[in-house]
Order: structure tokens, then C-alpha cells, then sequence
């Protein structure tokens, strides 16, 4: 039966799930206080990664712990006044990274990771979108030999066990792939079955552009609160009242806020991240990962993104683009970058859970209410697959996954 619905929040996973349940024939109203796409979903690396199916654990190894704690890599900062607030949310995090724990979570992020492409593919066409997609994977590069055999053998097997596309590069034939390169890399590993896209914002548009056209509403309002009325909800905008008989939660990391003010306390936590763009003439083929000290250059329309790792720090903290000067300063010792683009970095926050999955599902407390949010670090990967999911959950069709390891009641 056809329903009236709200889905709060316009990212990918927000207009994904908007899609799905319009494809079903409710009746959807996708809000957001910005125009769809303009945040996390904006600025993202652009990956729709097929082969991401081990979701991002935290390290256990002390060597890998320390180094993170006297601030020697790059692909992980702290802001120190952030932590005793974070710790126990981190611990959680810590302990469902030990190898027992972590395998069963993982199980689960890979039975939907394995729908990425498929579920992306249809709205890509759908939307026109194919001038933004480049289907020829990426690449994660080794500046040093230290590692690289290992990490090869482990890519190897990922990809044996899931059936994933991976081809190990030597120096010179990651140089032939990359010629832009100034100077040789110990090797690469190429995922070759990932997406590229171009403009990820302007995906999610798309996305929404098509949702409008299949008969969606797409309105612009800051959502001020969110509650039960009768049978249905009442969300006061900051203009407006709007009412529907079910409401989708799809605010990313701003979920936790959301979340608290109906009285939940999910283990929701973020971890931010920068990009900023620089003019380059020899663009790469295809994005390229800098392992260790670990930082993402991807070829975009503005220019050459750079994006970078995990920043642990409160959501709202000031900004402290350290991660993305020492980046900067790397890629201009491997490329011939010009000028940045921006005046200022991006920064935004990859909405985590502290199982690493994502949470999916009716909320449990709230008769149609549902939750779709905490997509971590693939969030932009997994909107398709995900909003699929739970357009099924909310219109009673058998899903086409097992929702249990998502559900909200997990907790
Ligand atoms: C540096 C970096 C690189 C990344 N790279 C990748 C990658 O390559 N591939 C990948 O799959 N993922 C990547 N991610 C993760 C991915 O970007 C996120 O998981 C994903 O974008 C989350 O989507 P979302 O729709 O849940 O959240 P968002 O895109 O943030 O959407 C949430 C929306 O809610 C709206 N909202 C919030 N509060 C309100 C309110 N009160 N009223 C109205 N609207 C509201 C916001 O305006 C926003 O539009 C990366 C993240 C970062 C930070």
C-alpha cells in the first residue's frame, strides 16, 4: 500500500532511499536545508567501492597504536579535548575490531557491499549520469617496498574469497598506468571493479533531479524538530509544518543529534575528513591512494582532490587541516600540481557506528519512524544499496538481504 513519506536529509543516502520508495509508488517529500548533495555526499573521494567489503577496523596492533598516538602517520589525527568524550564510543570500536568480533560484522558489510554497482548502475542510467561514472577502478599505491608484498597477499585473497577484479602492479608498470608520476612507486594494488565518479554532489543532484521527475517533492527546509502526531509525524521546518504517516531519518552524521532529541542514545560517532582541489594538466587515469602516510588523489571535474584519513575531534570543532598540508606537501613531491582551487579546504564527517555497519530498519521505539544512516566510510557507495533495503523494510516486500546485522535494535 502507497504511503505518504518524509525522508529527512538529501545526501546520497537520503535521496537513494527517496528513490527506492518512490519506485514503489509512495508518495516521497525528500527535505534538506541545503540543495541534495551539498554535504558529506559533496566531498567524499568519489569511490563506489565494490571492493571496500572489510569494513574499516580499528588498528589493534601496538606498534599501529602508538604511531597514532605520538601523531607519526597521517592517516589518522586526533584533537586531544575530543577524546575522553569519544573514548567510550572508540573502546566499543576497538573491541568489535578483534578478529572474532570483527568477522561476523564484516560478513555482514560485505553482503552489502556486493550490491553496490548493480544498485547504483540502474539510477546512474536512469539519471543520465554517465558522463560522471568511470567504471576502471583504483589504485592503492606503495611509496616504500615495506608492506607491499604483504599487503598484495592480503588483497590477493580478499579478492579470490569475494570474486573482486585486482591486478598487483610493479614500479614500472604502475608508472605506465600513471605517467604523470614524478618518481617511481614501489607498486600498486588496482581494484579494477570500483567506480570513479567525477563529481559526486552533482551524482546526488542528479539523482534527485530524476526523483523529481518520477513524481518526487524535493523541499528546502531546516528541520527543527521531528514528532509523533496520531497515527503519523509532524516535522517543524523552520518555516513550515509538515506532516506525513511514516518519516525517514537519513541525516548522516548529523543523525546522532536527531537521534538523542527522540530519546535514543545509538553509539554513533564521526570521523572527519578534508579535500581540497588543485589545477593539474597530466590528470591521473584513476584515483590513487597513497599508502602510509595515507591520503586519496583523485581526478575529479574541479581538478585533482585530495582527500584525506580519519580525524577524531568533536563535529563542530575548528578546523585543523593538518592531515591536508602534510598530504599536499607529499603529492607535490610525486605530481606537478598547480594552485588550489578553494581558498579553504572542505570539511566534513563520515556518520560511523561502532559495529561499523550501518543502521537500518524501524526505529524501535517509534512506530513509523526509520532510520537509515551511520554508512561510515562508504556512505557514498552503499546509498543505493542500503535505501533499497529499507524501501522494502517499510512496504512489507521480503528484502533482499538479511536486515538483522543493520537493525536499530542492535543496540
Ligand atoms: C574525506 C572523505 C572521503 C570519503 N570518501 C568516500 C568514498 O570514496 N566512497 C564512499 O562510498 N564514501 C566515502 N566517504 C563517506 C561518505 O561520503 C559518507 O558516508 C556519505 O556521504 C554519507 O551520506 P549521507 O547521505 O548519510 O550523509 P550526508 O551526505 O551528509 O547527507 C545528510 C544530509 O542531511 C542534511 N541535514 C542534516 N541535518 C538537517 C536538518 N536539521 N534539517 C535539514 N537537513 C539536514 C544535511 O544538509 C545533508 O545534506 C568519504 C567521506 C569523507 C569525509
Amino acid at each position: 500500500m502507497s504511503s505518504e513519506i518524509l525522508v529527512l536529509g538529501a545526501g546520497m543516502v537520503g535521496v537513494s532511499t527517496a528513490l527506492a520508495l518512490r519506485q514503489r509508488g509512495h508518495h516521497v517529500t525528500l527535505v534538506d536545508r541545503k540543495a541534495p548533495g551539498l554535504e558529506t555526499s559533496y566531498g567524499n573521494a568519489g569511490l563506489i567501492q565494490r571492493e571496500a567489503v572489510m569494513p574499516y577496523a580499528f588498528p589493534r596492533d601496538l606498534r599501529t597504536l602508538a604511531g597514532v598516538a605520538l601523531g607519526r602517520g597521517n592517516d589518522v589525527h586526533y584533537q586531544l579535548p575530543a577524546m575522553p568524550a569519544l573514548a567510550p564510543r572508540l573502546l566499543r570500536y576497538w573491541a568489535n575490531s578483534a578478529p572474532a568480533a570483527y568477522a561476523p560484522l564484516a560478513q555482514a558489510y560485505g553482503q552489502l557491499i556486493a550490491h553496490c554497482l548493480s544498485e547504483h548502475a540502474g539510477w546512474v542510467e536512469k539519471a543520465g549520469a554517465q558522463d560522471l561514472v568511470k567504471r576502471q577502478g583504483w589504485v592503492r599505491g606503495f611509496l616504500e617496498p615495506a608492506g607491499f608484498d604483504e599487503a598484495c597477499g592480503q588483497a590477493l585473497q580478499i579478492a579470490r574469497e569475494h570474486a573482486l577484479g585486482c591486478e598487483v602492479l610493479d614500479s614500472s608498470a604502475l608508472g605506465r598506468l600513471m605517467p604523470a608520476l614524478r618518481r617511481p612507486l614501489a607498486g600498486g594494488i588496482h581494484w579494477t571493479d570500483p567506480w570513479a565518479v567525477s563529481d559526486p554532489g552533482e551524482l546526488v543532484a542528479r539523482y534527485a533531479r530524476l526523483l523529481q521527475g518520477m513524481g518526487g517533492e524535493v523541499v528546502r527546509a531546516e528541520v527543527q524538530s521531528l514528532q509523533p502526531l496520531g497515527a503519523g509525524w509532524q516535522v517543524q521546518t523552520h518555516d513550515s509544518v509538515l506532516q506525513a504517516a511514516q518519516v525517514v531519518l537519513a541525516f548522516g552524521p548529523w543523525a546522532d543529534g536527531a537521534t538523542r532529541a527522540l530519546g535514543y542514545r545509538l553509539p554513533l560517532f564521526v570521523k572527519r575528513g578534508y579535500h581540497r582541489h588543485y589545477a593539474m594538466d597530466k590528470p591521473l587515469p584513476m584515483p590513487l591512494l597513497v599508502t602510509e602516510p595515507g591520503f586519496m588523489l583523485a581526478p575529479m571535474a574541479r581538478g585533482l582532490r585530495i582527500t584525506t584519513g580519519a580525524e577524531f575531534a568533536a563535529q563542530d570543532a575548528p578546523p585543523s587541516p593538518v592531515q591536508l598540508a602534510q598530504a599536499e606537501r607529499m603529492a607535490r613531491g610525486l605530481l606537478d600540481l598547480g594552485e588550489g582551487v578553494e581558498a579553504q579546504p572542505w570539511l566534513g564527517a563520515r556518520p560511523c557506528t561502532v559495529d561499523m555497519n550501518p543502521v537500518i530498519g524501524a526505529a524501535p521505539r517509534h512506530p513509523g519512524l526509520w532510520f537509515n544512516f551511520g554508512h561510515g566510510h562508504q556512505g557514498f557507495t552503499l546509498g543505493p544499496a542500503s535505501g533499497r533495503l529499507l524501501a522494502e523494510l517499510i512496504s512489507g516486500e521480503a528484502p533482499y538481504l538479511d536486515p538483522r546485522p543493520y537493525s536499530p535494535q542492535r543496540f
